[in-house]
């Protein structure tokens, strides 16, 4: 199932539903009231555990839907899906991202020999169509990232490789934004952890809707015009990987999220470096997943 979170209007109660076609999203709790006792929030959902999940596909399988308890997507305000305790980023898992970067990041141009792992923090995390914050005092080079997103299921430690995709609920998109100046002096935290720097959404893929999640397209544009194209099967560490390398030393939890890594294109390895500015739109795409589009906005 595809799974947003979303309120009617800018001031309406954050609510979540699925998408139940293109266009057509459905309020899950009051669409299944009186027959599946359905929990507030997606994260509520996700850590129902999969008994939940399994009795919602079953009572949501060929439905049809009275238009009192259905939206048009156009017609609603989507938000992040929720606000992951953490996003644990995995840097230089693509190739050709490597090549690049180190040529224009002063990276290590050998292939890592491990999952390269940083963190963003909850307060990065912003949804589909709020601004990404462009601070001049900290950054002039704002770069974009487009990644898959790994949303975890449960408690996870010491999963093994074999076990882990055991512990994935399901996929979504995260754009990790990246100021470039702060990581070459030696910033991390602020390259990727500023305010707004986790684009979010604009839905959770079940993971039982997405067959092989490692031959995906990744696509990004700015302003319409195209910068990254890739495919997931380029990962460096597969999923499995990822997870059990991460649990080895730190407890994944439910809603948690995994950003993948980025396929080649970003702005700091364009001929001249191009990187984002107030007015600016970035559209980040996954197959199977959606489409996840912010403004840059000066503060
Ligand atoms: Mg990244």
């Amino acid at each position: 199932m595809r799974f947003v979170t979303f309120s009617r209007g800018t001031d309406g109660e954050p609510t979540f539903g699925i998408v139940v076609d293109e266009t057509t999203v459905v309020d899950l709790v009051k669409g299944l009231e009186g027959e599946v006792d359905v929990p507030e929030s997606l994260l509520e959902y996700i850590k129902s555990g999969p008994e939940l999940h399994r009795s919602v596909v079953e009572a949501v399988d060929g439905r049809e839907w009275p238009a009192a308890l259905t939206c048009h997507i156009d017609d609603i305000v989507l938000h992040a899906p929720f606000r992951p305790g953490k996003i644990i980023g995995v840097g230089l898992n693509y190739v050709e991202h490597v090549e690049e970067s180190s040529r224009t990041l002063d990276t290590s141009e050998s292939l890592p020999t491990r999952p390269v792992l940083f963190s963003k923090p909850g307060t990065a995390v912003i949804g589909p169509d709020e601004p990404i914050l462009h601070n001049a005092m900290m950054t002039s080079e704002l770069d974009w990232e487009c990644e898959l997103a790994v949303v975890i299921a449960h408690r996870s430690k010491s999963v093994t490789e074999s076990d882990a995709m055991n512990h994935v609920f399901g996929y979504s998109i995260v754009n990790d934004i990246s100021a470039r100046d702060q990581r070459r002096s030696g910033q991390w935290f602020f390259s990727k952890g500023q305010d707004s720097f986790a684009p979010f959404g604009p839905m959770v893929v079940s993971a039982d809707e997405i067959s092989d999640p490692h031959s995906l397209q990744l696509s990004l544009t700015v302003n319409g015009e195209p910068r990254q194209n890739g495919n997931s099967k380029h990962m460096l560490f597969k999923i499995p990987q990822l997870i059990a390398d991460i649990t080895a030393g730190v407890t994944l939890e439910t809603g948690d999220v995994i950003a993948t890594g980025s396929p080649q294109g970003v702005g700091a390895a364009m001929v001249p470096p191009t990187y984002l500015l107030p007015g600016d739109v970035v559209a980040a795409t996954i197959e199977q997943i959606g489409t996840l589009s912010n403004p840059v906005k000066a503060v």
